[in-house]
């Protein structure tokens, strides 16, 4: 039987990979997708964005049950039910990932399970776990979308069960005691947020001098105000240099500036980064070129060293975000199909799902000082703001950035209630060039937390009304 043919064959099926593959065969390509997991949909659906942000949910409601209930007059005494709780996550996972199976039947996209690996450049061997070739795929382009994985650390040995990184933080079977974080970037806070929120004492570790160190600085400030009220602690400007595991728990040892300190701890997560995934591609067999990061080398259009073969997503430069390698993936179908695709890498908004939550698009202040850009400044508090009054949500602030001559918004940065939502009006509103006045002179409803990302853009005309 002669092996099957495919405009084109995606390795991959995160967010990169199959919304890249149901944009092609909404526009008239043959598509296959070849995974190595049992379920589609990646990091994201599986062990990333999905599961983390359920159980951010479901903590943050057993914190307010805790601590925030009584000032609505609502007495409870919670019960942790952790168990319950990762099985709901669980659930959402599996709905999710079973969508992803549907999208696929439902667009005639062909999955293949097992390891995507190169023969050439436009054959795809489809390897099951034993090792066998299952398949072997002829492909018109070739779009590699395999992704990250966690970043190690030298001199702490991940064993996934005193220490680990972000998959098994997801899925614990008891809440640790002391748990000791290293790293202050999303990952870190995020899962550091919730088992604070679920009893652990949380030491967070942090080799920069602030949390979220790429942040705008007065998000970092606020944000770490508000980590301190949960009970996080942290050590800011310490190298960990190694981890050794005890009878007790696990004993750090880390650099603050000349003394050599140590913490024990019963558990550690490690999330100093993610690292770019060609693990098994076989990228030599085709002299695939990557970067000293371990990233493929694309250029403008995704287009990799090698004829016919693409790259997309957290396997490429730029953000480690599921929206950036959706859009990537929707502009290389759009290529492979004719089409100009394209992606804004100016405008792509980043949330971080924390209490208060923590969102951004565009330039931080650091970024336009750096770069001799003039700009105003617009701020408003969300303590006068009656919506978040109503919410008990009064802590944090808009942050927006306009350019001092045209008013053209350069950046807005927002920490506070539904900081993720509010980011979406100002990602719209830089994408059609707005200034900060076409955001001011827009009706926003009442009562809303979107009042107050008005009321930054009047502040940066000069004209704040409610404060
Ligand atoms: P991935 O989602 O990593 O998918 C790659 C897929 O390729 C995987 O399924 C993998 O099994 C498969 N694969 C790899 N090699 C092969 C091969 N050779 N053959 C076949 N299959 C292969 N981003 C956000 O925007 N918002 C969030 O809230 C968010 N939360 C996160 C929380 C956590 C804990 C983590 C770890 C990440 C989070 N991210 C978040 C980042 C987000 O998950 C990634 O940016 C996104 O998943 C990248 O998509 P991708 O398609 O490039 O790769
Ligand atoms: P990160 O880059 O956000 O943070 C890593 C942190 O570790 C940084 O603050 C860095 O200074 C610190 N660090 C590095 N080496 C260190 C060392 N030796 N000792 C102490 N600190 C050290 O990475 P992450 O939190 O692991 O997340 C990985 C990726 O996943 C990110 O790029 C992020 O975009 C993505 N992600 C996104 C979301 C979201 O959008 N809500 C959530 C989770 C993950």
């Amino acid at each position: 039987m002669s092996d099957p043919t495919y405009d084109v064959v995606v390795i991959g099926s995160g967010p990169g990979g199959y919304v890249c593959a149901i944009r092609a065969a909404q526009l008239g390509l043959s598509v296959a997708c070849v995974e190595k997991d049992d379920t589609f949909g990646g990091t994201c659906l599986n062990v990333g964005c999905i599961p983390s942000k359920a159980l951010l949910e479901s903590s943050e409601l057993f914190h307010k049950a805790n601590k925030e209930f009584k000032k609505h007059g609502i007495l409870v005494d919670p019960v942790l039910d952790l168990p319950t709780m990762m099985k709901r996550k669980d659930k959402i996972v599996g709905s999710l990932t079973r969508g992803v199976a549907g999208l696929f039947q439902k667009n005639g996209i062909t999955p293949y399970v097992g390891l995507g690996r190169f023969k050439s450049a436009r054959e795809v061997e489809v390897v099951g776990p034993d090792g066998v070739v299952t398949a072997t795929l002829q492909a018109g382009a070739v779009v590699i979308a395999t992704g990250s994985k966690v970043a190690q650390l030298r001199g702490v040995a991940m064993d996934g069960e005193r220490i680990f990184g972000s998959t098994e933080a997801l899925a614990l079977e008891a809440v640790p005691e002391r748990l000791a974080v290293i790293g202050a970037g999303v990952i870190g806070l995020e899962m550091g947020s919730v088992w604070a929120r679920l009893g652990s004492k949380v030491t967070v570790l942090e080799y920069m001098d602030k949390v979220f160190p790429g942040a705008d600085v007065d998000i970092s400030a606020q944000a770490q105000k508000s980590f301190r009220k949960l009970g996080i602690k942290f050590k800011l400007g310490v190298a960990v240099q190694s981890a050794e595991v005890t009878d007790g728990g696990v004993v750090l040892t880390y650099q603050e500036g000349e003394t050599t300190e140590t913490l024990e701890v019963d558990r550690v997560l490690v999330s100093v980064g993610r690292w770019a995934n060609t693990d098994g591609l076989n990228g030599e067999a085709i002299g695939l070129v990557t970067d000293k990061r371990g990233c493929v080398e694309v250029d403008d259009h995704w287009r990799s060293n090698v004829a016919g073969v693409y790259a997309i997503g957290d396997v490429v430069k730029g953000p480690m975000l599921a929206h950036k390698a959706e859009e990537e993936g929707v502009a290389v179908a759009e290529i492979l199909a004719g089409k100009p695709g394209h992606v804004n890498f100016d405008v792509i908004p980043s949330v971080i799902y924390t209490h208060p939550e923590v969102a951004s698009v565009g330039r931080t202040q650091q970024q336009l000082e750096e770069a001799g850009v003039a700009f105003r400044v617009g701020r408003f508090p969300f303590l006068p703001n009656g919506r978040a009054k109503a919410m008990e949500a009064s802590d944090g602030f808009v942050k927006m950035l306009s350019d001092a001559t045209t008013d053209e918004l350069l950046g807005v940065h927002i920490i506070g209630p539904l900081a993720g939502e509010l980011i979406a009006e100002c990602a719209l509103a830089m994408e059609f060039g707005a200034s900060a006045e076409d955001i001011a002179r827009t009706c926003h409803a009442h009562p809303t937390l979107s009042e107050a990302v008005k009321e930054a853009a009047l502040d940066a005309n000069g004209r704040v009304i409610h404060f």
